[in-house]
């Protein structure tokens, strides 16, 4: 394959634009090599601006559930757009989305829309500390909660990839406010709470962790936070951008059979549109302004072309019964091709996978928090990754990312993929 028109346009982007991206992971610093710029989408397919095509397994790194440009989501947002494109006003349509989320997920009754899943757990943090009074917050090494300061401690995602999860900038004070535990290490949490008694706000989690690869809560550790929480007065939340509608249309709450008292959302909820929310019980959204004090607001919230491609992205996913089965299969069938040819080519892997969420680690016999991630062989990651991209294969270009599938990839995009895995040069592994 070749990058030559790719090459030209991160040379030019570079100059105008830091690092020549909008957001950090797009270029391939971890894994080596130019980033691709891409020019169309359409199903399982991107195709970039050197005329080569990728099957996609980011999906937008999780928004294009559906695949791309579904041609349902894209005619409802054609005719919102002829009605305008944001009028600064509320809509009907805002509580058509905000009914219907309320609606199909567990355990919230209001709703609130923001414009990036950053923002959602930035206000659900601030909404936890207004509701309790308190100041700290817990969250978990190699969780990323979008790039506010609380969160930029020991973060995954591009944090992670680029080795600095810890970023200049945020304050002492600010970092002092935010406590660490290991993922899936309940005696941590444990000790925060005791030494930290009566001045935890809330925990905050990744359900199921996607930004430090993928990695599964063990044990009940999901349920063991949720006693915690309870017998210390902290919020549970559970950031759902990535799980939220992902794993069930209840997400990980549904799944785990696990109540959450704040759930944040984005991704897959607007469709390919700029859009995160935050939910909860009355009883703690009834905090938030205009009629509680918890200031918080935004000029594009609940914009109609967003909502309009969420909303029509979350009624296809609804009205076909065995969605999750089918996509949660096409995932299965994916995990276990690939095991079995590792397995057969003598690499050791381990590959973590829930429901359409799944990573592969190399070198490693098991991952279950940020240590062991990090333990994996990148290095090797980054060699598989551009062996698949120059077969028309397009991962996320870091072991520190999680891979998601589309229901628009289906068998013939599967056969191919293991193929060109089967035809692999391992010795180069
Ligand atoms: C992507 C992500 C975020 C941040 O969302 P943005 O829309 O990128 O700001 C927050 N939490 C999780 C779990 C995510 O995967």
């Amino acid at each position: 394959m070749k990058y030559e028109r790719s090459s030209a346009l991160f040379d030019e982007a570079y100059r105008y634009i830091p690092g020549g991206v909008n957001s950090p992971v797009r270029v391939f610093k971890s894994v080596g090599g130019v980033p691709v710029f891409m020019k169309s989408a359409k199903g399982a397919y991107m195709k970039d601006v050197d005329d080569n095509t990728y099957i996609d397994y980011i999906n937008s790194w999780g928004p294009a559930i559906l695949g791309h440009t579904h041609p349902e989501v894209l005619e409802a947002i054609k005719k919102q757009a002829e009605n305008g494109f944001s009028y600064g006003t509320p809509t009907e349509l805002e509580t058509e989305i905000a009914k219907f989320i309320v609606e199909n997920v567990p355990n919230i009754d209001q709703i609130r829309m923001v414009s990036s899943g950053t923002e959602a757990c930035m206000s659900a943090i601030r909404l936890a500390r207004g509701y309790t009074q308190r100041d700290k917050i817990i969250k978990f090494e190699g969780c990323y909660h979008g790039h506010s300061d609380s969160f930029l401690i020991k973060a995954g995602s591009g944090a992670a990839t680029f080795g600095n999860p810890n970023s200049p900038g945020v304050t002492a004070g600010t970092a002092k406010d935010t406590l660490l535990a290991r993922y899936n290490d309940v005696e941590q949490v444990e000790d925060l709470f005791r030494h930290n008694q009566g001045e935890i706000a809330a925990i905050i989690i990744e359900p199921v962790a996607g930004n430090m690869g993928c990695v599964l809560p063990q044990n009940d550790f999901l349920q063991k936070l949720r006693k915690l929480c309870d017998e210390n007065g902290a919020l549970l939340i559970f950031d759902e951008v990535m799980t939220g509608f992902r794993l069930a249309f209840g997400g990980a709450q549904e799944v785990y059979g696990v109540k959450a008292d704040l759930v944040t959302f984005g991704k897959v909820i607007g469709g390919g549109l700029p859009v995160g929310a935050f939910a909860g019980r009355n009883e703690i959204m009834d905090h938030l302004a205009p009629k509680g004090a918890v200031y918080q607001a935004g000029t594009l919230s609940g914009n109609p072309l967003a909502m309009r491609a969420g909303l029509t992205t979350l009624q296809l996913i609804k009205n076909d019964a065995n969605f999750y089965q089918n996509i949660n299969k096409t995932a299965e069938t994916l995990d276990f091709g690939i095991g079995k040819i590792l397995n057969e080519k003598n690499i050791q892997h381990v590959i973590n996978r829930k429901g359409s969420m799944m990573s592969v680690f190399f070198h490693i016999s098991s991952v279950s928090n940020f240590d062991e991630a990090a333990e994996a062989n990148h290095s090797l990651f980054n060699n598989f990754f551009h062996q698949l991209l120059k077969n028309g294969i397009y991962l996320p270009p870091s072991g520190y990312e999680t891979w998601f599938i589309s229901d628009a990839i289906k068998q013939t995009e599967l056969e191919k993929t293991l193929e060109v895995l089967r035809k692999f040069e391992y010795s180069n592994l």
